[in-house]
């Protein structure tokens, strides 16, 4: 038997998964994947992934706009996320956040999005999945706003920074205001070797293992389409980064994702 492990993020409500979606999270069972938290994107995605997640016992929803769709999320859209984050098998709010990389949306909307979506948070008590690139001074400096003015969860955990690659200081800043730090298959590339210094030095309590399926596949598989199965793989990578047993990163990255999303 596989050591269990949690993909604390997929999206395998998108079309890529439209043909085998539930052959995926048999293959993903098989591998030892115990829990799936797929994440939305927009009202769409983020009703798909509670569908998934309310026909699929492996599978849990987080409901949100990623910064791309910031530029068409209105008041309306808020109220109606509001309501999504309230039915069962949702455990968080995401992803939201800020992107300057592809910039897809002008930076104000974005700021606007993710602020009326970490109100929604606030209020409704569910931690965040947090996106971030290429803005890692703007979103310390948000969330820490946010930290300010928002009455702390009794087990202080605020959410999780997905797909981190960011520096140490970084890393330490949000491990402080409360957030996990969520690492994906792309450790393992070549090009992420100067950052293995950085993980070895993020505590092992605070770290989770995710896919971001269809995404960011393994190095093995780059260019093919991601899936949850393929999780092995960065807790691998994470073992010997760390130069810990394998079964000692798998327990102690799911006991993390079960504190984060308090699953039952
Ligand atoms: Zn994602």
């Amino acid at each position: 038997m596989p050591p269990a492990i949690i993909d604390a993020h997929a999206h395998l409500d998108m079309p890529p998964f439209n043909r085998d979606r539930n052959e995926a999270i048999a293959r993903a069972r098989e591998a030892g994947v115990t829990a799936i938290i797929n994440v939305g994107i927009n009202l769409k995605s983020s009703e798909d992934a509670i569908v998934l997640a309310q026909t699929n016992r492996d599978v849990f929803a987080a409901v949100g706009f990623h910064p791309h769709e910031a530029t068409s999320v209105n008041q309306r859209d808020i109220k109606k996320l509001a309501d999504l984050a309230r039915q069962a098998r949702v455990v968080a709010i995401g992803e939201i956040g800020l992107d300057y990389y592809r910039n897809q949306s002008p930076h104000e909307a974005q700021h606007r999005a993710l602020r009326w979506q970490l109100e929604v948070a606030a209020d409704s008590g569910l931690p965040v999945v947090i996106h971030c690139r290429q803005s890692e001074n703007d979103m310390v400096a948000t969330l820490k706003k946010w930290a300010s003015f928002t009455k702390p969860p009794d087990d202080g955990i605020r959410g999780v920074i997905h797909c981190f690659s960011g520096s140490l200081e970084t890393a330490r800043q949000y491990i402080d205001m409360g957030f996990y730090i969520s690492l994906g298959a792309y450790i393992g590339y070549p090009t992420s070797t100067s950052s293995h210094r950085i993980i070895n030095d993020i505590p092992m309590n605070r770290i989770l293992i995710e896919t971001d399926s269809p995404f960011l596949p393994p190095q093995s598989r780059r260019g093919q389409r991601n899936e949850p199965s393929y999780l092995p793989v960065t807790a691998a990578t994470l073992a010997s980064i760390k130069r810990a047993h394998l079964e000692l990163v798998a327990q102690e990255t799911t006991a993390n994702a079960r504190r984060v999303f308090r699953l039952p």
